[in-house]
């Protein structure tokens, strides 16, 4: 078979995704007529335009017009099985998924009705797709400080509804990591992994934070480590991955084109990465899209492409045992598909 076929029946793991932002345009339809909230189009054509990334604006009037169409558990249900279809879709066996618990919140929703809907919705998505979904609740690092106490608390609490991380997203100038390092060691204590997005709006000093003042065990981005050589050994030295989203860095212009991407750079200096989509439908992407990146305009053969893909199931935040089987079965499909091409010449 073709490298690209490979590369899209390939099994993966995505690290870096946001719930609210991979909503299917044809979901975000059904619950406005649900709801009876107005959008700007109607057919799933006219949505997926409307959807496509223009500028920071338009990007936040979107995420809202997204919360205010999702009211009930099973709006949330509903969200979480159709983006679970979606990822068995492209053979991803398990999907760490950021949730922004303090925005649902902060818009009346209960607690009850979000994390019920959540719990349905995954253990649905395992049952019909054998897809495991963790999550990762941040902190929106330019809300209100109380919003950032309540995701910590809730989290902590939902830790044995699947939730593995607490990270912090939102705007990253203006906002440093230090101000979140009581919620981050809070959290660390109750056995969550620390997961903050740095690197991708700031410099290497976000970095820096996120690594010091977080204890980070991943970083969400960290593309602009490359402008840090003592930085990029550091995270080499010390195993700490980036999740890499390439699309999503070039719509949101921290990177004029792919040839300006620091990925393969990071990678050729030891730095760990995975590749990941951020928001799909939002960035006209999907993970297969970015999977493929790596072969075309990265340049990479398909052994280092299977080592980056194992990356993401290496350094995800299941229990070292699940881990373990996850990626003994990864490899063996891997070796499964490669057979199959050499097979059929
Ligand atoms: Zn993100």
């Amino acid at each position: 078979m073709s490298i690209e076929e490979y590369l899209r029946r390939v099994p993966k793991v995505e690290l870096h995704v946001h719930l609210e932002g991979s909503i299917l345009p044809q979901t975000l339809l059904t619950l406005a007529e649900r709801n009876r909230v107005e959008l700007p189009a109607a057919t799933p054509e006219d949505l997926r335009e409307w959807f496509t990334f223009r500028d920071f604006a338009h990007f936040i009037e979107i995420y809202v017009a997204i919360t205010r169409c999702l009211k009930h558990a099973e709006d949330y249900e509903l969200l979480v099985y159709d983006v679970g279809k979606e990822l068995a879709r492209q053979n991803v066996k398990y999907a760490e998924m950021t949730f922004s618990a303090g925005t649902h919140h902060a818009l009346g929703i209960a607690d009850e009705t979000f994390l019920r809907g959540l719990s349905a919705g995954r253990a649905r998505v395992l049952a019909d797709f054998g897809v495991r979904i963790g999550w990762v609740f941040d902190i929106v690092r330019d809300a209100p400080m109380e919003r950032a106490e309540y995701t910590t608390g809730i989290a902590i609490d939902y830790k044995d509804e699947g939730v593995v991380a607490l990270g912090i997203g939102g705007m990253e100038k203006g906002y440093p990591a230090s101000e979140f390092a009581a919620f981050f060691e809070r959290a660390r204590a109750a056995g969550l992994h620390s997961d903050p997005h740095a690197g991708e709006h700031v410099g290497p000093s976000s970095v820096w934070e996120a690594v010091r003042d977080l204890h980070a065990e991943r970083i969400g981005h960290g593309v602009r480590s490359i402008e840090d050589p003592a930085l990029v050994e550091y995270l080499a030295e010390h195993r700490i991955p980036l999740e890499i989203n390439p699309t999503s860095n070039i719509r949101l212009g921290v990177y004029p084109d792919y040839a300006s991407h620091p990925l393969r750079r990071l990678h050729d200096a030891g730095v760990i990465v995975t590749v990941n989509t951020d928001d799909p439908p939002m960035f006209n992407t999907t993970l297969n899209q970015e999977v493929e990146l790596l072969h075309s305009a990265f340049g990479f053969e398909v052994e280092t492409i299977n080592e980056i893909l194992l990356n993401a199931a290496r350094h995800s935040f299941l229990p070292v045992e699940e881990k373990k089987v996850l990626v003994d079965e990864m490899i063996a499909e891997m070796a499964r598909l490669g057979e199959d091409g050499s097979g059929e010449g």
